[in-house]
């Protein structure tokens, strides 16, 4: 089957499992796993950050990272339409009493400073305490520039805000950018980043930050059940796709942007033009996109049909497999004519 789901479906590849097998491991819970803690070191030297914490998944590393920074009665700002306000389940609110703040976003996933600006709470006992600016990178497959975050960040300083990057496909961004880590998380205080998405690995976020704050996260993890044993299985999974999976993204970055142009060529509507990386939006009708799914899927191809019908590239598509695609929806559009 070809899914296009989500970057969220990649498999572990011969190689990476290899890693898996040979693995090195200890109980991480003594901090004992090598590992853990030698994929915890690579990401500090990629991000230029002091230390890192290896999670089960995104989720939980974004809660841990919220639950570290703010305490009850404290609130974060976040986007209208961010994984860690809209697609967390809550767990902010329900699990650690903090306040999301949600703002809209601008389309390119960013949030302006200035509303930003207008919606910190002033020191009042009326009002939550705002603590923390969140932003997300990517974002509905878009990048944010490095000049916005780079205001952003002088920008939270001024207002003694901390801020955090939800960093699952961070990585996405860095190729596209075609810069290293270090250059997006120099503006941040701590990130998640997923490696079982586009990174392929099968499990695991990782989270990082200065030293005290992973100090005082890593009770968090520990409380919200995310210690994890002779958990070197999976980091070595981790370890493989930072080694071998990054640069390889641009691919899936180049197939988006042609899929995005055949589409187009058979008379699709685009939702957001101009892909950046490995995620695109069709636009077509309710009546169509209920028919589409199950045809699809007949087909050999799965993809989440809706009016806005969200395409995912990643390893395990190749071009030739898009191609398919293209004939395909093409086929289905002319027999709808
Ligand atoms: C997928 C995703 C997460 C959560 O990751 P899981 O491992 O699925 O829990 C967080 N933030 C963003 C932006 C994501 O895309």
């Amino acid at each position: 089957m070809i899914d296009l789901r989500s970057d969220t479906v990649t498999r572990p590849n011969e190689a990476m499992r290899q890693a898996m097998y040979q693995a090195e491991v200890g109980d991480d819970v003594y901090g004992d796993d090598p590992t853990v803690n030698a994929l915890q070191a690579l990401i500090c030297e990629l991000t230029g950050k002091e230390a890192a914490l290896f999670l089960p998944t995104g989720t939980q590393a974004n809660l841990v990272a919220l639950l570290t920074h703010c305490q009850r009665g404290d609130e974060y700002i976040v986007g209208q339409k961010a994984h860690n306000y809209m697609y967390e389940a809550g767990g902010a609110a329900v699990l650690g009493s903090i306040q999301p703040q949600p703002l809209d976003m601008a389309d390119d996933g960013s949030l302006p400073l200035d509303k930003v600006a207008a919606a910190i709470k002033i020191d009042d006992i009326h009002f939550a305490r705002t603590r923390l600016l969140s932003l997300e990178n990517t974002h509905s497959g878009k990048v944010l520039p490095l000049e916005y975050l780079k205001k952003a960040f002088e920008f939270t300083r001024e207002k003694g805000l901390a801020l955090h990057i939800d960093g699952a496909r961070i990585m996405n961004a860095a190729v596209a950018l075609d810069v290293p880590l270090s250059e997006i998380t120099r503006y941040c205080d701590t990130l998640t980043l997923c490696l079982s998405k586009g990174l392929g690995a099968p499990v695991g976020s990782l989270l990082v930050g200065s030293k005290e704050y992973i100090h005082r996260a890593n009770r968090w993890r520990k409380m919200t059940g995310g210690g994890m044993r002779q958990s070197g299985i999976l980091a070595a999974a981790g370890i493989y796709a930072l080694e071998n999976n990054v640069q390889r993204l641009k691919e899936d970055h180049d197939n988006a942007k042609w899929l995005e142009q055949q589409l187009r060529g058979i008379g699709l509507e685009i939702a957001v033009p101009g892909a950046q990386t490995n995620i695109l939006y069709v636009r077509q009708s309710a009546e169509q996109a209920a028919k589409l799914g199950p045809w699809m899927r007949e087909h050999g191809v799965i993809i989440s049909s809706g009016p806005l019908t969200r395409i995912i590239t990643h390893i395990n598509i190749s071009r030739q497999d898009l191609q398919k695609v293209v004939d395909l929806w093409q086929r289905f559009l002319t027999n709808q004519a």
